[in-house]
């Protein structure tokens, strides 16, 4: 692996080097020779890449080819100013389709399958990220995209789907909405394996959907700038995620120093590709939070594992000087029997920072003092700060139907 890596690096290094201009001027800047980056050990010598990057040169000034050699353009979504647009050739799409092929089939999904599709087709790369891998392994798709779950779920029993994808938060909507529907989720429906990404989950998320359904529920993660889903999968082990580091070399680096660490320890993932042709990223910093560790998998594959996402840098809630990931909220409260599966964080301020958790629960239990104290004392046990907890009547809170979760309402000014 680590032979494979250095030939892609010093071919990928010289490549970005020669063909956009960005990557000229910082490493002109730094005073580096691309031809000085010939080992695995000279890679902590390249500049990062960082998202503003990517939109300074908005629409398409990191470019390595001419734009009519271009197969297709994405853009993600963005929450200010101008999106982030991606670009590919046809061969990156056949490395993106091979991949995604190999993704799926690290959870067992075999041709012979059908996969219910319920990422959103459009700018969204999981539609058609999930889709081409599903034509890469053989496997047949139902392109369902994302929302009106009455049909999702009529599809799911008649068409026999055994896959489905989507977002963790909208298959914990699911739960509830079948039941509603009036299907029983293991004998009407044929599910086997489920993939969830595009959004951090917990382990209790994963238990709760796999004794719903029945199905084996895997975490799968990547990001629009890197082709889109597909860079990491969990195997069957559902034991870290593997990392497809023969096209994806990752790093983990001290967010606020910049400094490399050692693998085994936390920090925000860093990832080079190797082979891209349209867009070369060198160590883009994605933001996300997490830990690559090195030891072998029983599953046999040789490729490094990252733990579950801990929340992207930009998700943290930083309440009275105490970091909170929404993750770990919903861990504490997937913990406690008898609430449903919705819930929504809000922030405040009133002198001070005030964190304050909806919860949804049966009418019976709306004012259970009990269930309240014990939502708030095992909050404390996990962040250190008081958590003010409200609950609230089942149905009444928001749902995923198109997409990530809204949990989080910030109300403080901004300044
Ligand atoms: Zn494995």
């Amino acid at each position: 692996m680590a032979r494979i890596q250095e030939s892609k690096l010093r071919k990928i290094v010289r490549y970005a080097y020669r063909n956009v201009s960005l990557y000229r001027k910082r490493f002109d800047e730094a005073h580096i020779k691309p031809e000085s980056i010939r080992s695995l050990d000279d890679l902590a010598k390249v500049p990062f890449t960082v998202k503003t990057d990517l939109r300074d040169n908005y629409p398409l000034g990191l470019l390595a080819v001419p734009a009519n050699r271009l197969y297709c353009l994405y853009a993600s979504s963005g929450t200010t100013g101008k999106p982030i647009v991606v670009a590919y050739t046809r061969r990156d799409l056949d490395r993106w389709a091979r991949l995604m092929g190999r993704t799926l089939d690290a959870t067992g999904v075999r041709k012979g399958d059908i996969i219910q599709n319920m990422y959103g087709y459009g700018l969204f790369t999981g539609g058609l990220g999930i889709h081409y891998g599903a034509r890469a392994l053989g496997a047949t798709v139902v392109p369902a995209s994302s929302g009106n779950t009455k049909r999702q779920l009529m599809l799911m029993k008649d068409l026999q789907t055994t896959v489905v994808t989507c977002t963790p938060s909208y298959m914990v909507y699911l739960i509830e909405a079948s039941k509603a529907e009036g299907y029983d989720a293991k004998t009407d429906l044929t599910l086997k394996i489920g993939i969830f990404g595009a959004e951090p989950w917990s382990e209790e998320a994963r238990k709760r959907i796999q004794d719903a359904f029945g199905l084996r529920a895997y975490d799968i993660f990547g990001m629009s700038e890197l082709y889109g889903p597909g860079v990491g999968i969990e195997c069957e082990q559902q034991d870290g995620l593997h990392v497809w580091e023969d096209e994806f070399l990752t790093e983990t680096i001290n967010p606020s120093t910049g400094e490399v660490v050692e693998p085994g320890k936390e920090g925000e993932l860093v990832f080079t590709m190797l082979s891209r042709e349209a867009m070369p990223l060198l160590r883009y910093r994605s933001r996300d939070l997490s830990t690559l560790y090195e030891e072998e998998c029983t599953c046999g594959r040789y490729h490094n594992r990252i733990k579950r996402i801990k929340g992207r840098s930009d998700d943290m809630l930083i309440i009275g000087g105490v970091n909170v990931f929404p993750s770990q909220v919903e861990h504490v409260l997937m913990n406690i029997r008898d609430l449903g599966d919705q819930y929504q964080i809000i922030v405040s301020h009133k002198e001070l920072d005030r964190l304050g958790i909806k919860v949804e629960v049966p009418a019976n239990r709306l004012n259970d003092v009990n269930l309240m104290k014990r939502i708030r004392d095992d909050l404390f046990a996990v962040l250190s700060i008081h958590v003010e907890v409200e609950l609230v009547e089942w149905g009444t809170l928001p749902r995923s139907e198109v997409g990530k979760a809204l949990r989080v309402v910030d109300l403080r000014p901004k300044e």
